[in-house]
């Protein structure tokens, strides 16, 4: 399939407007798939010289494939870019992984091989870097709900901050610490009215949302998040280290962070103006857009960490204070393309649409997993894409859908992809960016086991994650 002419002859009227029909489907995008995968000359797909045949053989079908080098480096790259843009403006900055997007003992220990901290959002998540050995001046906890045990959890770890989310947080946090004789370092999240979509961002005074203490004031009283700031000065055992934001996932440009950030900025000066107090640390959170699918273009961290440290410099020359320590919290943009799902393909299905009086095929791939081991395309439509990966194919493409085996009519794994019109049962096929809340989101929908993570490194496959038994299905049903 090399000329246009033949390539608009393969389009489908049912296919979205983005999905182009691919020039060579054998192609992966470098911007989609982890560092090291590649398909050999007999066409199949390897990550790290691993063939996925000998993963499939080895872990079995459905599995998720870590490449552990791609974590690595983007770790590294994240970590290297901040802190060479920021290192001039306050020294460095503190690169919180955010573990809710994929986390296990073994990749938090990477986190902090690579110099980078860890921020948690439950007890759960307390425990697994509490068993990783991490020590708790490198961890944040978040939570709009955090339990009484959860903090005390923080505090005997000795938690280096508690992001705190309301005033009714504030003042219990304040008592535990208090009642313990203890200082509990926080942050205060405040909502800026920034919310980033992925290709835009809104601003508003008001978010109608759950998180965070609104800057936004109602009838000429101080906001939550100024009546906050008060509340935290008066307590002996809070230590106020400074204000956080965190304005949405899978954004591409730099300006919402921008905004928030002199949003915050401006509050701190403020502080410091009413209280004469000056706020250590901002946390501009996390967010940053990984590619799914061929029209994604992500910002490199480079970029991301530039735009960000000039308008943190200029606005902190402005507003006359000195530039707080940074830090930022990315899940996704580190762990999300590190990870392809290797599914197996089952049964085929080729449906005809009817479209505008004519009718349209769409051709229905169904694979050994599906909305048990990434329900993001259920949860909120999220586009993934695919590919043949045991063996290369120069059939035409067709419209296909990518559908899981679980009872449901919208359990889809790809909503539209291109595939390979000779697609047959027993051929692997691989959806990568599957590396952020795909695993964590994961359940035991219809008794379904959950699938292993196996991590690839250098020529070497190793579970890091095993897959569940039949057996695990039982282990907390009191009658078995
Ligand atoms: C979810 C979350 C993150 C990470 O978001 P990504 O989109 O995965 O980068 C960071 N900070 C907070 C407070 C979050 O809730």
């Amino acid at each position: 399939m090399s000329t246009t002419e033949e390539m608009n002859h393969l389009a489908s009227p049912l296919a979205p407007e983005w999905l182009k029909v691919p020039g060579d489907q054998n192609d992966l995008n470098p911007l989609i798939w982890p560092l090291g995968v590649s398909r050999s000359e007999e066409g199949e797909i390897s990550v790290s010289g691993v063939p996925v045949a000998e993963l499939a053989e080895r872990f079995g079908t459905p599995a998720y494939v870590l490449s552990e080098d791609h974590f690595r480096a983007r770790a590294r790259a994240f970590y290297n870019a901040f802190n060479d843009a920021f290192a001039p403006l306050c020294g460095g900055v503190d690169v919180y992984y955010a573990g809710k997007s994929f986390l296990c003992v073994e990749v938090a220990k990477w986190v902090e091989q690579e110099g980078l901290r860890l921020d948690t959002c439950s007890g759960g998540e307390l425990a697994l870097a509490a068993r990783a050995g991490i020590d708790g001046s490198k961890l944040g906890l978040h939570g709009n709900n955090k339990s009484d045990a959860e903090i005390n959890r923080a505090l005997d770890m000795r938690i280096g901050r508690i992001v705190v989310d309301s005033l009714q947080e504030l003042e219990r946090v304040a008592e535990i610490a208090r009642v313990r004789s203890l200082r509990a370092p926080i942050l205060l999240r405040l909502t800026p009215g920034v919310h980033a979509e992925t290709h835009e961002f809104i601003a508003t005074a008001h978010e109608d949302q759950k998180f965070g203490l609104s800057m936004a004031s109602v009838n000429g009283e101080d906001s939550p998040a100024w009546q906050a700031v008060a509340a935290a000065l008066g307590h002996d055992s809070l230590e106020l280290l400074g204000v956080h934001c965190h304005i949405g996932s899978q954004i591409f440009s730099p300006e919402g962070f921008a905004l928030a950030a002199e949003k915050l900025l401006t509050f701190i000066a403020s502080v410091r103006d009413l209280h004469g107090v000056s706020l250590k640390e901002l946390d501009l959170g996390g967010g940053y857009g990984i590619a799914y699918t061929d029209v994604d273009q992500p910002q490199a961290p480079e970029e991301l960490a530039n735009a960000m440290a000039q308008v943190v410099g200029a606005t902190c020359r402005q507003l006359g204070i000195d530039v707080p320590r940074i830090s930022i919290e990315p899940g996704r943009a580190i762990v999300g393309s590190s990870t392809f799902t290797l599914y197996k393909v089952g049964t085929l299905k080729t449906i005809h649409v009817e479209r505008g009086g004519d009718t349209f095929e769409r051709r229905y791939v169904s694979v050994d997993g599906g909305m048990s081991d990434n329900p993001r395309p259920v949860l909120y439509g999220a586009a993934y894409s695919a590919s043949l990966a045991s063996r290369r194919s120069d059939a035409p493409p067709v419209l296909s859908r990518v559908v899981g085996r679980h009872c449901e009519s919208g359990d889809i794994v790809v909503k539209d992809a291109y595939l390979a019109a000779d697609l047959r049962p027993g051929d692997l096929l691989a959806v990568p960016g599957t590396g952020a809340y795909c695993w964590v989101l994961g359940s035991n929908y219809n008794y379904t086991p959950r699938p292993p993570v196996v991590a690839v490194s250098q020529g070497q496959a190793r579970l890091i994650i095993r897959g569940e038994t039949e057996d695990d299905l039982f282990l907390r049903d009191v009658s078995c």
